[in-house]
Protein backbone atom coordinates (compact mmCIF):
# COMPACT_ATOMS: atom_id res chain seq x y z
CA UNK A 1 0.00 0.00 0.00
CA UNK A 2 1.47 3.28 -0.90
CA UNK A 3 2.42 5.83 2.15
CA UNK A 4 -0.50 8.21 2.62
CA UNK A 5 0.40 11.56 1.41
CA UNK A 6 -2.23 14.05 2.35
CA UNK A 7 -2.96 16.02 4.91
CA UNK A 8 -2.26 14.34 8.07
CA UNK A 9 -4.21 16.88 10.02
CA UNK A 10 -7.29 15.04 8.42
CA UNK A 11 -6.08 11.73 9.70
CA UNK A 12 -6.67 12.63 13.52
CA UNK A 13 -10.02 14.32 12.73
CA UNK A 14 -11.19 11.03 11.05
CA UNK A 15 -10.05 9.10 14.49
CA UNK A 16 -11.68 11.66 16.97
CA UNK A 17 -8.05 12.00 18.63
CA UNK A 18 -4.78 13.23 18.29
CA UNK A 19 -1.99 11.17 16.98
CA UNK A 20 0.48 14.06 17.54
CA UNK A 21 1.59 13.83 13.37
CA UNK A 22 2.95 17.07 12.99
CA UNK A 23 5.16 17.94 15.94
CA UNK A 24 5.43 21.46 17.65
CA UNK A 25 2.02 22.38 16.13
CA UNK A 26 0.19 19.29 17.93
CA UNK A 27 0.51 20.74 21.21
CA UNK A 28 -0.26 24.31 20.35
CA UNK A 29 -4.20 25.74 19.75
CA UNK A 30 -3.43 25.68 15.62
CA UNK A 31 -4.39 21.86 16.11
CA UNK A 32 -6.69 21.20 13.84
CA UNK A 33 -8.58 18.68 15.99
CA UNK A 34 -8.44 21.44 18.62
CA UNK A 35 -10.18 23.80 16.00
CA UNK A 36 -12.47 21.49 14.64
CA UNK A 37 -13.36 18.41 16.57
CA UNK A 38 -15.21 16.08 14.15
CA UNK A 39 -14.44 14.03 10.96
CA UNK A 40 -13.60 15.78 7.90
CA UNK A 41 -15.78 15.70 4.95
CA UNK A 42 -19.91 16.51 4.37
CA UNK A 43 -20.89 14.21 6.85
CA UNK A 44 -18.64 14.67 9.55
CA UNK A 45 -20.32 16.26 11.64
CA UNK A 46 -23.48 14.04 11.47
CA UNK A 47 -23.78 11.50 14.06
CA UNK A 48 -22.81 7.36 13.66
CA UNK A 49 -22.99 4.29 15.37
CA UNK A 50 -20.45 2.63 15.07
CA UNK A 51 -20.34 -1.28 15.16
CA UNK A 52 -17.90 -3.75 16.86
CA UNK A 53 -15.89 -3.88 13.68
CA UNK A 54 -15.87 -0.41 13.48
CA UNK A 55 -14.61 0.18 16.34
CA UNK A 56 -11.70 -2.62 15.81
CA UNK A 57 -11.17 -1.42 12.35
CA UNK A 58 -10.68 2.42 14.37
CA UNK A 59 -8.01 1.08 16.57
CA UNK A 60 -6.00 -0.42 14.23
CA UNK A 61 -6.21 2.33 11.59
CA UNK A 62 -4.97 4.61 14.90
CA UNK A 63 -2.11 2.81 15.48
CA UNK A 64 -1.16 2.48 11.74
CA UNK A 65 -1.34 6.13 11.52
CA UNK A 66 0.37 7.11 14.86
CA UNK A 67 3.50 5.01 14.20
CA UNK A 68 3.09 5.70 10.08
CA UNK A 69 3.36 1.80 9.17
CA UNK A 70 1.99 0.03 6.49
CA UNK A 71 -0.86 -2.67 6.34
CA UNK A 72 1.08 -5.26 5.23
CA UNK A 73 4.20 -4.46 7.92
CA UNK A 74 1.82 -3.87 10.53
CA UNK A 75 0.06 -7.02 10.02
CA UNK A 76 3.52 -9.25 9.97
CA UNK A 77 4.38 -7.09 13.60
CA UNK A 78 0.86 -8.78 14.17
CA UNK A 79 1.92 -12.21 13.26
CA UNK A 80 5.51 -12.06 15.26
CA UNK A 81 3.40 -10.25 18.65
CA UNK A 82 1.18 -13.04 18.58
CA UNK A 83 4.59 -16.15 18.36
CA UNK A 84 5.73 -14.20 21.01
CA UNK A 85 5.51 -15.17 25.21
CA UNK A 86 2.71 -12.72 26.91
CA UNK A 87 -0.30 -10.10 25.89
CA UNK A 88 -0.08 -9.86 22.23
CA UNK A 89 -1.74 -6.46 22.34
CA UNK A 90 0.97 -5.42 24.01
CA UNK A 91 4.04 -7.08 22.34
CA UNK A 92 2.64 -5.71 19.21
CA UNK A 93 3.15 -1.81 20.85
CA UNK A 94 6.43 -3.15 21.91
CA UNK A 95 7.44 -3.67 18.37
CA UNK A 96 6.08 -0.63 16.97
CA UNK A 97 7.55 1.61 19.54
CA UNK A 98 11.10 -0.26 18.88
CA UNK A 99 11.31 1.12 15.78
CA UNK A 100 14.59 3.13 14.99
CA UNK A 101 12.54 6.55 13.70
CA UNK A 102 10.31 6.11 16.62
CA UNK A 103 12.92 5.98 18.89
CA UNK A 104 14.45 8.82 17.29
CA UNK A 105 11.23 10.76 17.51
CA UNK A 106 10.95 9.96 21.20
CA UNK A 107 14.86 11.08 21.79
CA UNK A 108 13.52 14.44 20.59
CA UNK A 109 15.82 14.23 17.30
CA UNK A 110 13.24 14.87 15.01
CA UNK A 111 9.87 16.85 14.83
CA UNK A 112 7.44 14.39 13.91
CA UNK A 113 7.51 10.41 13.26
CA UNK A 114 7.78 11.36 9.51
CA UNK A 115 10.33 13.24 9.60
CA UNK A 116 11.85 10.90 12.02
CA UNK A 117 11.75 8.39 8.75
CA UNK A 118 13.07 10.48 6.87
CA UNK A 119 16.30 11.47 8.50
CA UNK A 120 17.04 7.77 9.30
CA UNK A 121 16.88 7.20 5.71
CA UNK A 122 18.87 9.80 5.20
CA UNK A 123 21.53 8.57 7.21
CA UNK A 124 22.19 10.60 10.11
CA UNK A 125 22.17 8.45 13.17
CA UNK A 126 24.04 5.37 13.92
CA UNK A 127 23.40 2.05 16.29
CA UNK A 128 26.00 0.73 18.36
CA UNK A 129 28.45 2.86 16.17
CA UNK A 130 27.37 1.98 12.58
CA UNK A 131 25.05 4.01 10.75
CA UNK A 132 21.27 2.91 10.03
CA UNK A 133 19.30 4.18 7.53
CA UNK A 134 16.18 1.63 7.83
CA UNK A 135 13.45 3.44 9.84
CA UNK A 136 11.69 -0.07 10.80
CA UNK A 137 14.80 -1.15 12.43
CA UNK A 138 13.86 -2.63 15.53
CA UNK A 139 16.59 -1.80 18.50
CA UNK A 140 17.22 -4.12 21.28
CA UNK A 141 17.71 -3.49 25.05
CA UNK A 142 21.50 -2.00 25.42
CA UNK A 143 21.87 -0.41 21.74
CA UNK A 144 23.03 2.61 21.58
CA UNK A 145 21.55 5.22 19.84
CA UNK A 146 23.62 8.54 18.36
CA UNK A 147 23.44 11.14 16.06
CA UNK A 148 26.15 10.49 13.36
CA UNK A 149 29.20 12.44 13.69
CA UNK A 150 28.99 14.04 10.48
CA UNK A 151 25.45 14.75 10.76
CA UNK A 152 26.27 16.66 13.96
CA UNK A 153 26.96 20.56 12.45
CA UNK A 154 23.90 19.58 9.74
CA UNK A 155 22.15 22.78 9.97
CA UNK A 156 19.00 20.68 9.95
CA UNK A 157 19.67 18.65 13.36
CA UNK A 158 20.98 21.28 14.53
CA UNK A 159 17.25 22.98 14.33
CA UNK A 160 15.74 19.78 15.77
CA UNK A 161 17.76 19.82 18.58
CA UNK A 162 16.91 23.60 19.44
CA UNK A 163 13.74 23.16 19.29
CA UNK A 164 13.19 19.10 20.77
CA UNK A 165 16.46 18.88 22.99
CA UNK A 166 14.40 19.84 26.18
CA UNK A 167 11.55 17.28 25.63
CA UNK A 168 10.93 14.85 27.93
CA UNK A 169 11.94 11.26 27.29
CA UNK A 170 10.41 7.89 28.66
CA UNK A 171 12.10 6.14 31.55
CA UNK A 172 12.84 3.18 28.78
CA UNK A 173 15.40 5.54 26.91
CA UNK A 174 18.62 6.94 28.99
CA UNK A 175 19.89 10.06 26.85
CA UNK A 176 23.43 10.29 28.43
CA UNK A 177 23.86 13.08 26.19
CA UNK A 178 22.03 15.43 23.79
CA UNK A 179 23.75 13.08 20.65
CA UNK A 180 23.34 9.68 22.33
CA UNK A 181 21.50 7.99 24.37
CA UNK A 182 20.69 3.92 25.43
CA UNK A 183 17.99 1.39 25.44
CA UNK A 184 17.93 0.69 29.17
CA UNK A 185 15.09 -2.07 28.44
CA UNK A 186 12.23 -2.48 25.89
CA UNK A 187 8.93 -0.54 27.67
CA UNK A 188 6.29 -1.69 29.69
CA UNK A 189 2.82 -1.03 28.27
CA UNK A 190 2.41 1.56 30.69
CA UNK A 191 5.51 3.50 29.18
CA UNK A 192 3.91 3.79 25.88
CA UNK A 193 1.96 6.65 24.67
CA UNK A 194 0.29 5.16 21.89
CA UNK A 195 -3.81 6.32 22.66
CA UNK A 196 -5.19 2.72 21.08
CA UNK A 197 -6.99 -0.21 22.65
CA UNK A 198 -4.34 -2.72 21.55
CA UNK A 199 -6.48 -5.65 22.15
CA UNK A 200 -9.44 -4.27 19.83
CA UNK A 201 -6.78 -4.84 16.85
CA UNK A 202 -6.05 -8.32 18.62
CA UNK A 203 -9.87 -8.93 18.04
CA UNK A 204 -9.76 -7.44 14.49
CA UNK A 205 -6.91 -9.74 13.35
CA UNK A 206 -8.30 -12.67 15.02
CA UNK A 207 -11.51 -13.00 13.16
FE1 LIG B 1 -3.16 15.81 14.75
FE2 LIG B 1 -1.05 17.34 15.25
FE3 LIG B 1 -2.74 18.00 13.27
FE4 LIG B 1 -3.47 18.23 15.85
S1 LIG B 1 -1.85 19.39 14.78
S2 LIG B 1 -4.71 17.38 14.20
S3 LIG B 1 -2.48 16.42 16.77
S4 LIG B 1 -1.44 16.18 13.37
Amino acid sequence: MARYTGAVCKLCRREGKKLFLKGERCYTGKCALERRAYAPGQHGQSRKKTSEYGLQLRAKQQAKRYYGIPESQFYNYFLTAERKQGMTGTNLLKICESRLDNVVYLLGWANSRAEARQLVNHGHYTVNGRKVNIPSYLVKAGDKVAIADSSKDSAKIQAVLETNGARPVPQWLDKAADTEAKIVALPERDQIACPVEEQLIVELYSK
